[in-house]
């Protein structure tokens, strides 16, 4: 990070972002003064050699340049950390490390525009993930150079410097992008907009204000936004003035978006792109196999628009797709016995996620429950018509089986009882689904766990 030598700059938390803060500081010449409220972290950090400033209280921020702020802190509701409200009274600029990466990313001297690395920047409720893994996936097949971070992979300040022609693919969750003074992508993406995370921001409005900050005025040549909510219909709207120019890419699952603008959208599993009232390309999505259903083939519209607006060709994204494995405990194929196909959803812990993947698969046998999220299952009720029969795991799994409604149900615990059950109802052409609609921390430590004890219980049943 540049543009601070010899400046004191603070950094509050000393987790992994926070620490690849400290060390990018340093390396561009500033001095970070750090501080974690966990003594365990601050321990950590002294005996690697940073200067620590007690910043639980009160202090004097005012001979700071500014202070990077780490996502896990809150800064702006419902009550900001005392060294945030510090720095606001000083007068101090809070930033975090997007912000700084902007700020030193734009920086460099190239001497062709074509040259120039870009920032393709993903946002949104559901998504983000996949999208930018397929993004990187599709560049890293044509072999440009590219890097994954951000909220996926490595933190930003954690990357090589970018080389010429590169395009680092960012994940950005909403709260670091509320934090970030310099938001400066070439091309930035929305998927969608579902009330999950609404505490941190005051709400949806909070939320959404959040969102809009990558889109300003000013800000990204291309935007791809996904309009299947109104938050994105206004987004594109707003974000693209007039109907006919090409900044914005209108991205949609289910909607046919032939107007004059430029569109790219998926029906009965083909993507179609548009643009001034003509189809550029079709591409049939039922053919790949690691983008199985309408979500999916939502997250395939937008990763095609970014790497449209980088230069590809379709027949070359078409071709990349088909190469695409699907991110871990996300809609994953683990398995295939005798027809049967073992699908590891475990990253489905809200109601919202669990319905699309209900919605992607046929003949379900449905490994469901854990720790139940607010808002309790009824949303999910609807989407349940292609379910065989619901295998409830969990410590609550006899309550959360009660909430299935007329949905049949088996109430089995543990993964592996709910796995060895499936697998012994399970027909050819049945697809056993674990999408558990619930959080993972009653029986494990992260949803990650959770999605691998689902695939070594796949495997132990060949033994
Ligand atoms: P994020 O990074 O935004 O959390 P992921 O790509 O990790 O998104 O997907 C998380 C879960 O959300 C997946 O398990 C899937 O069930 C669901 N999902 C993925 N893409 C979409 C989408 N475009 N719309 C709605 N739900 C999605």
């Amino acid at each position: 990070a540049q543009g601070y030598v010899d400046q004191k700059v603070g950094v509050l938390g000393l987790g992994r972002s926070g620490l690849a803060t400290a060390r990018a500081l340093n390396a561009g010449g500033a001095r970070p003064l750090v501080w974690d409220d966990g003594a365990d972290a601050r321990d950590a950090a002294e005996a690697d050699g940073f200067e620590v400033l007690d910043l639980s209280k009160t202090v004097n921020l005012e001979d700071m340049v500014s202070l990077i702020v780490s996502p896990g802190i809150p800064h702006l509701y419902p009550k900001p950390h005392p060294a945030v409200a510090a720095a606001w009274a000083a007068g101090v600029p809070v930033d975090n490390d997007i912000g700084l990466f902007f700020r030193s990313f734009a920086t460099q001297d190239w001497e062709s525009f074509d040259q120039m690395p870009k920032v393709i920047a993903v946002t949104g409720s559901n998504g983000k993930s996949t999208t930018s893994a397929l993004i990187h996936h599709i560049l890293t097949e044509v072999k440009k150079p590219t890097q994954l971070a951000g909220n996926i992979g490595r933190g930003v300040l954690d990357i090589e410097p970018a080389i010429e022609g590169e395009v680092v693919v960012l994940e950005l969750s909403s709260y670091q992008i509320d934090l970030a003074r310099a938001l400066t992508p070439d091309v930035a993406v929305f998927t969608n907009l579902t009330p999950d995370h609404l505490d941190r921001h005051a709400g949806l409005g909070g939320y959404f204000a959040a969102k809009r900050r990558l889109f300003a005025e000013g800000g990204p040549d291309r935007a791809i936004i996904g309009v299947d909510e109104p938050e994105g219909a206004y987004l594109a709207n707003q974000t693209n003035g007039g109907n006919g120019d090409d900044r914005v890419i209108r991205i949609s699952s289910g909607q046919k978006l032939s107007g004059p603008g430029w569109s790219v959208f998926a029906r009965k599993g083909y993507l179609s792109e548009w643009r001034k009232g003509r189809q550029v390309a079709s591409i049939d999505l039922r053919a790949i196999a690691g983008l199985p259903g309408a979500h999916n083939h939502q997250n395939a519209c937008a990763a095609y628009a970014a790497c449209r607006t980088v230069g590809l060709a379709p027949r070359v994204i078409e071709q990349a797709f088909h190469s695409f494995a699907g991110l871990p405990h996300r809609s994953q194929l683990v398995a295939e016995r005798g027809g049967v196909r073992f699908v590891n959803d475990s990253k489905a812990t809200n109601v919202d996620s669990a319905a699309k993947a209900l919605q992607a698969f046929k003949r379900i046998r449905w490994i469901c429950g854990g720790l139940e999220k607010e808002g309790g299952l009824d949303a999910l009720l609807p989407h349940t018509d292609d379910v065989l029969k619901a295998y409830v795991i969990g410590r609550e799994a006899r309550n959360f089986a009660l909430k299935l409604g007329g949905v049949a149900h088996q109430v089995c615990d543990t993964m592996e009882a709910a796995v060895t059950a499936a697998a012994q109802d399970a027909k050819a052409g049945d697809t056993v689904l674990l999408a558990p609609a619930a959080a993972s921390f009653d029986q494990y430590d992260s949803f990650e766990r959770r999605g691998d004890d689902f695939m070594r219980c796949v495997k132990a049943l060949d033994d």
